[in-house]
């Protein structure tokens, strides 16, 4: 039986938290499997059994499931039946001499697990006995420092498995089991390696984008439209919510000083996003802020901004520097797409001078030149909503 067996951080994991982090594990790896016609999908004392049909290639399954938050490693195994009572370990060394016929090396190492401790055998014995009839079927040396390969094998209830790969996932949450929040998407850099990082801490994200819309063309949104999907990959399904801003950019343009106006439209980003938060239940809203980076993120601004906000303001990115972001950037793949040259909403109308000292006060008294709940409602009227889902 060909399958793969999922091993996930245990660490914290304790009581109900626990039975919730798997069940949602096990969901989530059968919905990113589905369409490749995997059914079975079990969890057996802390690691997670995938059963797989025959003919899919080890690297769509490796491509599929590095992506799930939530799995530590992983590897693609050969299973067969173990007796408890009368364990033979003389099938599974001959299964895994056969395994190794196409392998190139010189040293190996075996690394046995036993999830069923009523064996009688230990893990070590079993390790010590396959070992030793590898060495005499094929005459290479065992290394348990630096060997050239290592076979893995897994000691279920009723069942071996052997396996000679084993891949790093993720890590993290699995999506879902940290509720959801809205992410507030640019075409830059920063905010979709801020998207991922909290949907690697186990939250679902719901995109939403502020286009400039009708005074600049949709090259934003193309390059936001691709970014969410890239992300999707870990979620399986998104929902993006793209707001034509332009003309509300406008509005406020027209009578406010310039200095303010980043801090303005911020703002009013922020109230048409947490509308959007709500009714999608999300708890939390997300940006790509980093302290510092631009006149927009000085401690003042950041606190005035997110004063318009009833919901938590999360900015996971608070404490990276650029090269860190664009560090994972490249990792997460969003790099290249992120670069692509654009026209965003925030280039509109940027002043000269914008102020990096906004007090509260001054801005509280310029909204009250504006209709804001007309403003946040124009917004959430024209917001168009698109859904996507991986695979496409
Ligand atoms: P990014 O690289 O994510 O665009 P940035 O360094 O350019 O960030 P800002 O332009 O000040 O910084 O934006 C700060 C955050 O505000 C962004 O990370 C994003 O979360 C949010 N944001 C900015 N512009 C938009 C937009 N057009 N639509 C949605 N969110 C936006
Ligand atoms: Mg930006």
């Amino acid at each position: 039986m060909r399958c793969a067996i999922v091993h996930y951080h245990e660490i914290a994991l304790k009581g109900r938290n626990r039975e919730y982090f798997e069940e949602r594990l096990v969901r989530n790896i059968q919905w990113m499997l589905k369409d490749l016609g995997v059914r079975r999908v079990e969890n057996l004392r802390s690691r997670i059994r995938i059963v797989l049909p025959e003919g899919i290639p080890d690297q769509t399954i490796i491509d599929r499931l590095t992506r799930v938050f939530g799995i530590a490693n992983f590897s693609l195994a050969h299973g067969l039946p173990l007796d408890l009572a009368h364990p033979d370990l003389g099938a599974l060394s001959q299964a895994v001499i056969e395994s190794l016929r196409s392998e190139s090396f010189s040293t190996f190492r075996v690394s046995a697990k036993r999830a069923d401790k009523r064996l009688t055998l230990t893990s070590m014995d079993v390790a010590r006995d396959v070992g030793a009839a590898v060495c005499e079927a094929t005459g290479k040396k065992v290394s348990l420092k630096d060997p050239d390969l290592t076979v893995y094998l897994e000691l279920l209830s009723k069942e071996a498995y052997y396996s000679i790969k084993k891949i790093q996932g993720p890590g993290g949450m699995p999506v879902g089991v940290s509720g959801k929040v809205a992410c507030l998407i640019s075409g830059g850099i920063d905010s979709p390696v801020a998207a991922y990082r909290m949907m690697k801490r186990g939250c679902r994200a719901l995109f939403v984008h502020f286009s400039g819309r009708p005074l600049v063309s949709r090259a934003s949104e193309e390059k936001v439209r691709e970014l969410v999907q890239l992300l999707t990959a870990h979620q399986y399904t998104s929902k993006l919510y793209v707001i034509p801003f332009g003309e509300i950019q406008r509005d406020i343009v027209a009578s406010a000083p310039a200095p303010y106006r980043v801090v303005l439209y911020r703002r009013v980003m922020i109230r048409i996003a947490q509308e959007l938060a709500k009714q999608e239940h999300c708890w939390g809203l997300v940006t790509g802020d980093s302290l510092g980076q631009v006149a927009s993120q000085t401690p003042e601004n950041l606190t005035v901004i997110e004063e318009a906000a009833e919901l938590p303001l999360l900015r996971p990115l608070i404490g990276m520097d650029k090269l860190e972001i664009t560090d994972q950037a490249e990792q997460i793949g969003s790099f290249a797409i992120s670069i692509e040259p654009d026209q965003d909403c925030c280039s509109l109308f940027t002043p000269p001078h914008p102020s990096t000292k906004t007090r509260l006060e001054d801005i509280l008294r310029i909204e009250q030149m504006f209709d804001i709940d007309a403003l946040v409602k124009q917004g959430l009227d024209k917001a168009e909503l698109s859904q996507f889902t991986f695979p496409q």
